[in-house]
């Protein structure tokens, strides 16, 4: 196991997307004061889940993102990935599954013989969730814990030693540095399981206590169940009696409703007839009607014509008894100039005489 290389954004003093890359030897790193060499080794322990703000420097978790400068708003997130050369684990793994010709068991932990090329990254975002990534898929820190028991490289690992911590560690007491110890010498795997084992068994134990509790609960509440389950069965039998007959019920009902449809349906077709026949009469007695008023309209109209004659008419009769007056006038005029003269004719003759 080797690691390649480290890549940070907004971790630190890096607020743009950083990879440093560790080639084969050794990688030294130098700088002027303040310039960001002990963040890459921050960022190699905080990927590794480092939980002391102490030891990385800082006073609460948001300290690990790029706070801004002047002219560059802050990061919203740390990101740091650490890039793991895990070839030889991976190799091994599987030729150990070859030489036993069988497959090795494999649990859901992921391990970093599980690919070549292992990448760890931790995300922190500054609402204060966290995330962990092992080959770019969601894991929990445990899993990262685990992965890197007895690697020397976990969180209290002693790969990664700070300013400081070695005159720390020489100032330490015998029992105070056995950590360091144990976890070179592979022994805190071992630790860890014993632990988890111990956790796992007392956790056992008080499900055993529940159960047992539970067990003698129930025990107890065994005889009045007893009746309730023969009340319960009865009930079964009854209510499955109850929806025969229940459904005896809907089928009749069922028949009725047909047989009501079947004579609404027939009153239906009777009633349509009757329509559509009253419907042919209102056609016929709305065209008779049609034809009179036009009758009457004609007649009307032939009435006024006569009344104008008979008006016209009554006009030259009076026009002409008008006239026969005039004509009769003039004849007692005429008659009375003739009888007049007769007269002064015979009286002339009477003095001729
Ligand atoms: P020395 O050689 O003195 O140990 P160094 O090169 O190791 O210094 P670091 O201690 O890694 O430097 O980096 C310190 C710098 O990181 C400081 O300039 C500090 O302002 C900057 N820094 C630390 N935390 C943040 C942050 N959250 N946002 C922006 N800059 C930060």
């Amino acid at each position: 196991m080797r690691l390649k290389a480290v890549e940070m954004q907004g971790f630190k003093s890096f607020p743009d997307k950083t990879k440093i890359t560790f080639e084969q030897g050794v990688t030294a790193i130098i700088g002027p004061n303040g310039s960001g060499k002990s963040n890459i080794s921050d960022a190699v322990r905080w990927v590794l889940g480092e939980m002391s703000m102490k030891s990385l420097r800082g006073s609460k978790m948001d300290d690990v993102i790029f706070n801004g400068t002047p002219t560059r708003p802050a990061s919203n997130c740390a990101s740091v990935s650490l890039y793991i050369d895990s070839e030889e684990e991976y190799r091994s793994t599987h030729q150990l599954t070859l030489d036993m010709e069988e497959e090795v068991s494999a649990d859901e932990k992921p391990r970093l013989s599980d690919s070549p090329e292992t990448v760890i990254t931790r995300k922190y975002y500054r609402s204060g969730e966290s995330e962990y990534y092992i080959n770019r898929k969601l894991s929990r820190l445990k899993d990262i814990y685990e992965m890197f028991y007895d690697t020397g490289i976990g969180r209290e690992g002693y790969s990664v030693i700070s300013q400081g911590k070695i005159a720390e560690v020489l100032s330490q007491k015998g029992d105070e540095r056995r950590s360091i110890f144990e976890e070179a010498a592979g022994i805190s795997r071992f630790r860890y399981r014993k632990t988890e084992a111990e956790r796992k068994l007392a956790d056992t134990e008080n499900n055993l206590l529940r159960v047992t509790d539970i067990l003698q609960e129930v025990a107890s509440r065994v005889k009045p169940l007893e009746k309730e389950a023969e009340n319960a069965k009865q009930y079964l039998v009854l209510s499955e009696e109850k929806k025969g007959l229940e459904i005896t019920l809907w089928l009749n009902r069922l028949d009725d409703l047909r047989e009501k449809r079947n004579l609404g349906e027939e009153g239906l077709t009777h009633a349509q007839n009757a329509l559509e026949q009253a419907q042919l009469a209102e056609t016929t007695l709305e065209k008779e009607l049609d034809d009179q008023l036009n009758e009457s309209y004609e007649f009307a109209r032939l009435m006024s014509l006569t009344e104008q004659e008979k008006s016209v008419s009554e006009r030259i009769k009076a026009e002409a008894e008008g006239e026969k007056a005039v004509c009769l006038n003039d004849l007692q005029h005429y008659e009375q100039i003739v009888s007049d003269s007769n007269s002064e004719i015979a009286e002339s003759e009477q003095r001729s005489a």
